[in-house]
């Protein structure tokens, strides 16, 4: 049971049924006639169900969901050829691509087990995440350039949940975590449509800031951290929702606390400590400490999945370079939380964060119109991959670098420095 603001109460499934309609209405501004495309895995049943019937009755003409079985993933890697790891459905993806051309909007369900391929070859994972980025490669790209409305919500799963509850059994573990997601969706309040709007022009107000300043680079000091990054020429920050090339407007995470923007992937130099835990495609990596030169990593360590680290940046050149640049303030409710949910779409919303490989189109002014020629040359990043990970904490500190080289002060023990 959930303590609404206005001092109702609410059972579970109302909840469920309420974060439904705002990713319909609110996350993804489906339309009528629109057909959508989830995907989600059998855990998260219960709210893809929801989802469909508020898809419906919003006058989607068709909703497909593709379900994904953690249990059936490891069983490739228990019993699969060897040879096979170099295989992706590209069928599928290039199915996937092929609705969102014609019109289709996308919503993913997050509540992967963050930890489901831990004990597996790293080799393997790595050869079967890169089968992937190339078979989804033309459909990521319409979501990179923002082309279609899309979004991602989380579902409680139980592996998700004992991974971030380790202490509780199931049933607690699980209603924490539905709680916690309930509580960062802003769904604790009387209207939770009217909340996200007024939070989305909050967000609005401060990327406008930011590009009125036009920053040449942020300079990032903080423990284990002391660190310059470009901003790429012509970027623009984005926050909150955005108006896709189909016209629809779209708010791609939720939750989301970020404002975000695209680095120049030639001039990030320094040293940078990871603030959390990264859990990347079911493997854990911790510790990250890199050093940049020029935009590229020359150093990278990890204490946990040193491995799998080294074949992510190794996945191609613009692997080891950086595709975004965003920043939170430590006072976001995920953050107040305490809770590390060991899940980028929360996690990322916890803390200033950078992302190894592709960069967002729409963070270039016009970009969307840009050649891959064009945006190269502003600093944009190029790369099959796009991984998020977390350098914010209340002690960081981050000045804004003016062209004429002057340092302003942006962040302060992790909190704006001025006010929107
Ligand atoms: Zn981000
Ligand atoms: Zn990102």
């Amino acid at each position: 049971m959930t303590e609404a603001a206005t001092g109702e109460v609410r059972t579970q499934p109302e909840n469920l049924d309420r974060l439904a309609e705002a990713a319909v209405h609110v996350g993804l501004g489906l339309q009528p006639g629109q057909e959508l495309v989830m995907t989600a895995s059998l855990d998260s049943l219960a709210l893809a169900r929801r989802i469909t019937e508020h898809a419906y009755r919003a006058g989607a003409s068709l909703v497909t969901t593709l379900f994904s079985d953690e249990d059936a993933a490891l069983m490739r890697y228990r019993y699969a050829p060897d040879a096979g790891f170099d295989h992706a459905a590209h069928w599928l993806y290039e199915g996937m691509a092929a609705a969102f051309r014609s019109g289709a909007a996308r919503l993913a369900i997050a509540g992967a087990n963050p930890a489901l391929l831990s004990n597996e070859d790293p080799e393997k994972v790595g050869r079967a995440n890169r089968a992937v980025s190339h078979a989804y490669r033309p459909a990521l790209e319409l979501i990179t350039r923002h082309e279609i409305n899309w979004t991602i919500v989380a579902s409680a799963t139980p592996a998700w949940a004992m991974a971030v509850f380790p202490n509780d059994n199931l049933d607690v573990a699980l209603s924490k975590l539905w709680e916690a997601i309930f509580a960062t969706t802003r769904l604790n309040t009387a209207d939770p449509v009217s909340a996200w709007r007024a939070h989305d022009a909050q967000l609005q107000k401060r990327a406008a800031y930011m590009n009125e300043k036009r920053y040449f680079a942020l300079h990032y000091r903080g423990p284990g951290t002391d660190f310059r990054l470009g901003l790429a020429e012509d970027h623009q920050w984005l926050g909150g929702g955005t108006t896709a090339g189909n016209g629809v407007y779209c708010i791609p995470n939720m939750p989301t606390e970020e404002i975000f923007s695209a680095p120049h992937k030639e001039r990030a130099d320094g040293i940078v400590t990871a603030t959390k835990p990264l859990s990347h495609q079911g493997t854990m990596i911790e510790g990250i400490q890199v050093r940049f030169e020029g935009g590229r990593i020359v150093e990278a360590r990890a204490t946990r999945g040193q491995e799998v680290l080294e074949r992510l940046i190794d996945t191609d050149d613009g692997a080891r370079r950086l595709g975004e640049v965003a920043l939170v303030p430590h006072s976001s409710p995920i953050a107040q939380s305490g809770i590390v949910f060991l899940n980028t779409l929360f996690d990322e919303n916890a803390a200033s964060h950078i992302a190894l490989g592709q960069s967002y189109a729409s963070c270039l002014r016009n970009g969307d119109k840009l050649s891959p020629e064009e945006l190269s040359a502003r600093g944009a990043n190029d790369s099959l991959i796009h991984v998020d990970w977390m350098i914010g904490s209340a002690e960081l500190d981050i000045d804004g670098i003016t062209p004429a080289g002057a340092a302003e002060p942006l962040m302060r023990g992790g909190e704006w420095a001025v006010s929107v």
